[in-house]
């Protein structure tokens, strides 16, 4: 059973505003909050996973090991090979065309949405409640949200209640 705060998530409409706002670099990262003079040391832009890099959103949404781990994991689980862009923008460009069918095409973009998703409330968690990531638990996440955003935009999902929520992913 999911809390107020996992169904609160996995609200379809917050992920596509979210996805949006990434898109056009206006999330605040640690480097935005840094160019807008709201961080006022450089150190302070580091990345909360790594450490190592400055946080901007190609670092905490693909490069980071994180995100890449994250990202691995998805690919596997759809059978999808590909080399991923080293630029967000261009792998939500290039997204639609790793999945081969329309029905794939369109479940592999609920996965972008909620990958990206569930990577910043995990950088959330980690700054403001000091919780550590899991590798499974994040993939567990993806999915979870992903059928939770499906079964949110569409009614007709729940005929298709007897099939597997990965079944159920795939399908859409
Ligand atoms: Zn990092």
């Amino acid at each position: 059973m999911l809390s107020s705060y996992e169904s609160d998530a996995c609200n379809p409409t917050k992920i596509s505003i979210f996805v949006w706002q990434l898109l056009q670099n206006k999330i605040p990262t640690r480097s935005n909050l840094f160019k807008r003079g709201i961080l006022k040391n450089p150190e302070e832009c580091k990345c909360i996973f790594c450490g190592v890099e400055n946080e901007d959103s190609n670092h905490l949404f693909i490069h980071c090991k994180i995100a890449s781990d994250l990202w691995r994991d998805c690919y596997k689980w759809w059978g999808i090979r590909t080399v991923q862009d080293k630029d967000c923008k261009k792998v939500f460009e290039q997204h639609p065309n790793v999945a081969k069918m329309t029905t794939e095409k369109i479940g592999w973009e609920c996965i972008w949405f909620t990958v990206t998703w569930t990577i910043w409330l995990a950088r959330n968690e980690k700054i403001f409640k000091q919780k550590e990531v899991d590798r499974r638990k994040l993939l567990e996440m993806v999915q979870i949200r992903a059928f939770n955003w499906i079964k949110a935009s569409r009614k007709d999902v729940r005929r298709l209640k007897n099939t597997s929520m990965l079944q159920t992913v795939g399908r859409y």
